[in-house]
């Protein structure tokens, strides 16, 4: 696996940062963006929450966002299944402390700052996340829609188990089960397992999970 935090560019600003980096900096960069929003805008903004969801187990993958407090739990687990995660329509869940939440729960109800819950995508071959309340705003959200995206982790960087020199770009999930099969493109060419078993290494962690091709 990659052995450097994934860094990603703030859309506000350009700067890019970790994961964790990023939480800091939109702490001051989020405000300053409404700020600059203010001048026309003020009758249009709408109250919304700064999450941060990652993988609970992949924290290399992060996302930042901005969900509307009006928008409802479906809505998030619609985007992350468009994201990162769809590949037969498994079942999902939210849960806080254990607790399963409703779908239909409005996310200003349900989170408050510094609130994380668990999301979970497919009960077999599950892909858990961790979401984060950082922060509660009011400000636009672009376009018509109840998320958008602050940041995003830029791939990371994970070098080939059989060369160990160049980058992966597929995995064998035969080899997954004795924790290799990441393939650079002239390793998979001449690898032995079927090649019907080879997912490709997507910007995700859901990465070589199930069917998940991006
Ligand atoms: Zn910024
Ligand atoms: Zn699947
Ligand atoms: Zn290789
Ligand atoms: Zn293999």
């Amino acid at each position: 696996m990659a052995k450097k935090a994934t860094k990603g560019r703030c859309l506000l600003c350009n700067a890019i940062y970790t994961g964790s980096g990023m939480a800091k900096h939109l702490q001051s960069c989020l405000p300053k963006h409404i700020k600059n929003q203010q001048k026309n805008n003020k009758s249009k903004f709408r109250p919304f929450f700064h999450i941060m969801v990652k993988g609970a187990h992949a924290p290399d993958y992060w996302l930042h966002l901005k969900i509307a407090s009006n928008a409802k739990l479906r809505n998030l687990d619609r985007f992350l299944r468009d994201i990162w995660l769809e590949c037969c329509g498994h079942l999902s869940a939210f849960t806080s402390r254990g607790h399963e939440l409703g779908m239909g729960r409005r996310v200003g109800d349900t989170l408050s700052p510094g609130m994380e819950l668990l999301h979970q995508y497919d009960f077999g071959d599950t892909t858990e996340l961790l979401v984060k309340a950082l922060g509660e705003y009011e400000g636009l959200i672009k376009g018509n829609k109840s998320i958008e995206i602050l940041a995003r982790n830029d791939p990371p960087e994970i070098l080939c188990d059989e060369c160990g020199k160049a980058l992966a770009v597929e995995i064998c999930t035969e080899c997954q089960w004795e924790e290799s099969g990441w393939l650079c493109q002239s390793c998979a060419e001449a690898h032995e397992c079927d090649e019907e078993m080879r997912l490709p290494v997507v910007n995700s962690p859901r990465t070589g999970v199930c069917g998940y091709t991006g």
